[in-house]
């Protein structure tokens, strides 16, 4: 009689007992001499194999007994015959068919027959059960450790590019690479500086050395996805449901909102052949459309109105002439001295240090209480244990706990960051302004135009003059110095009163001072959303 031989061998198994798929082979092969059977065809499954090779296996094997007309079926045991109950029922249902049809499970030592005893046929539904179970329980368990693993605040898989997995199994962690963590932190600042497309990001962060572990080039839609992987900024990602994480993030949460926001509105400026300074800085006086610059004879650069609306602007503006204009504006700020600046960035930085202070000692007493929470959490879940307390108990506690912790941590994180690095960022504006001239004729283009964006909030040009409106912080700067320059006037008027000399030098205090008030009176969220992005930029221009 024909048979058909059905050897499976779990990947563990062969690791751990080096037990092979050949032997089972050779012992199934063996059963099958002793019975007088003729082998047809072997079948062989590695577990190994991905589940859809096993399932086409399977399916292969019984269409093949089908067509070839074979009625014996010889495997080692019911767990390597069926591995969902659908296998099962298919195999149920073929020895139903015919009285002749078997099935020897060697190892077993029992076959199943539609003549098998009601003990054996009930032992085998008991088997393919167990079988069933141990497959939905693998996969439940699956499923509750990585439930589980998010509740704890970790990725329950590979992390993206820039983090590596160290630990053992079970209490793997992932931490930042430190190859590819910085070209991460890099990618994100230079997208969110708004210079570059998705494709010119991923060409220069290519010659960065960022690239898949062949070394080649990461596809666009690569880059777009870990520009909008929320684990860079601390996060864990899971099914659509974005909770905090544990690992340590690559970037500020406001730098990827930047990025997001750069994402979205998908303005997103390619690289010009020539970057010329105010194109796309400026706009239209009368129709209020964008202003476009020309190379003319060779040289020179003219701006004039793009026409895109009708529109009665002739008139070309050359690059010199309004550069000219905002010399002026630059110029103006001058009326400070470089001495009178000094004392004042002193007296800001001075007063940001008290204020750092006195957020230091805040930071701590939180920290403190954030402790004292943790260890109450701790005691709760040892009464739990003893059952001291109810599960209801607990549960409202442990919310109760866990809410003001995060109330105490957002706290810890608004503190840290912002609030500081506002103060910082006026320092910074202070200094740009009082040097603006020196550090436009020093700097590149794409400089030269950051710089601008942090001065002006809107450029306008016509009949080649400049108009524009001042970010609120350069404004208040603006009267502050408006101010100083006027009680100049008065005092230069009054000069021949000798002893009223000393209004002239207590206006120069009345600056300190007001400038102080001012940094209060700054909607500095509304001016700068993006704190640390702005930051970073005045840092790098004021260096
Ligand atoms: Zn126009």
């Amino acid at each position: 009689m024909k048979c058909v031989i059905f050897a499976r061998v779990s990947s563990k198994e062969q690791e751990e007992t080096g037990y092979s798929l050949d032997a089972q082979e050779k012992q199934l092969t063996e059963h099958a001499n002793q019975h007088s059977f003729s082998v047809v065809k072997k079948f062989r499954i590695s577990e190994s194999a991905s589940g859809a090779k096993a399932r086409q296996a399977f399916s292969e094997m019984m269409s093949f007994i089908q067509d070839e007309d074979i009625h014996v079926l010889i495997c080692e045991k019911t767990d390597r015959l069926t591995r969902s109950r659908k296998d099962a029922v298919t195999i149920d249902e073929w020895v139903k068919e015919d009285e002749t049809n078997e099935v020897h499970f060697v190892r077993e030592n029992f076959v199943l027959s539609r003549n098998s005893k009601a003990n054996e046929k009930f032992i085998w539904g008991i088997k393919v059960e167990v079988a069933q179970y141990y497959t939905d329980n693998l996969s439940e368990e699956v499923k509750k450790g990585q439930a589980e693993k998010i509740r704890q605040g970790w990725l329950p898989t590979k992390p993206p590019i820039g983090y590596k997995t160290v630990g053992e199994k079970g209490h793997k962690i992932h931490v930042p690479n430190e190859e590819t963590a910085p070209l991460i932190r890099e990618m994100f600042k230079l997208y969110a500086s708004g210079e570059y497309s998705v494709i010119s990001l991923n060409k220069k962060m290519y010659e960065e050395g960022l690239h898949s572990r062949d070394g080649a080039k990461f596809a666009k839609s690569r880059i777009h996805t870990l520009l909008k992987d929320p684990f860079y900024y601390g996060c864990v990602r899971w099914n659509g449901v974005v909770s905090a994480g544990k690992h340590e993030p690559l970037i500020s949460q406001q730098l990827f909102e930047k990025v997001q926001s750069i994402l979205r509105s998908r303005t997103t400026p390619h690289h010009e052949r020539h970057q010329f300074q105010f194109s796309k800085m400026m706009k239209c006086g009368e129709c209020k459309g964008s202003i476009t610059a020309e190379i003319k004879k060779g040289c020179h650069i003219y701006y004039h109105c793009n026409h895109y609306k009708n529109c009665s602007q002739k008139k070309y503006a050359t690059e010199h002439s309004i550069e000219e204009q905002l010399f002026g504006v630059f110029r103006f700020f001058e009326a400070i001295t470089p001495k009178e600046a000094e004392r004042i960035k002193g007296r800001i930085r001075k007063d940001h240090e008290a204020e750092i202070e006195y957020k230091e000692q805040k930071i701590k007493t939180l920290n403190a209480r954030y402790l004292r929470n943790e260890r109450r959490i701790d005691v709760l879940f040892d009464a739990r244990l003893d059952e001291k307390i109810t599960q209801d108990m607990w549960e409202r506690k442990n919310t109760e706990i866990s809410e003001a912790q995060d109330k105490i941590q957002s706290q810890i994180k608004i503190l840290k960051n912002e609030d500081t690095k506002y103060h910082e960022i006026w320092l910074h504006i202070v200094d740009l302004a009082f040097r603006a001239r020196e550090i436009y004729e020093k700097r590149s283009p794409k400089d030269r135009r950051l710089m601008l964006r942090h001065i002006f909030s809107n450029l306008i040009l016509q009949d080649r003059n400049v108009a524009y409106t001042l970010r609120k912080p350069v404004e208040i700067l603006a009267k502050r110095v408006q101010e100083r320059v006027d009680a100049e006037k008065t005092f230069e008027l009054k000069k021949p009163l000798k002893n009223k000399a000393s209004n002239g030098f207590s206006s120069k205090n009345d600056l300190l001072l007001a400038l102080k008030d001012d940094f209060r009176t700054i909607d500095w969220m509304n001016v700068y959303p993006y704190p640390e992005i702005a930051l970073e930029e005045l840092k790098s221009l004021c260096a």
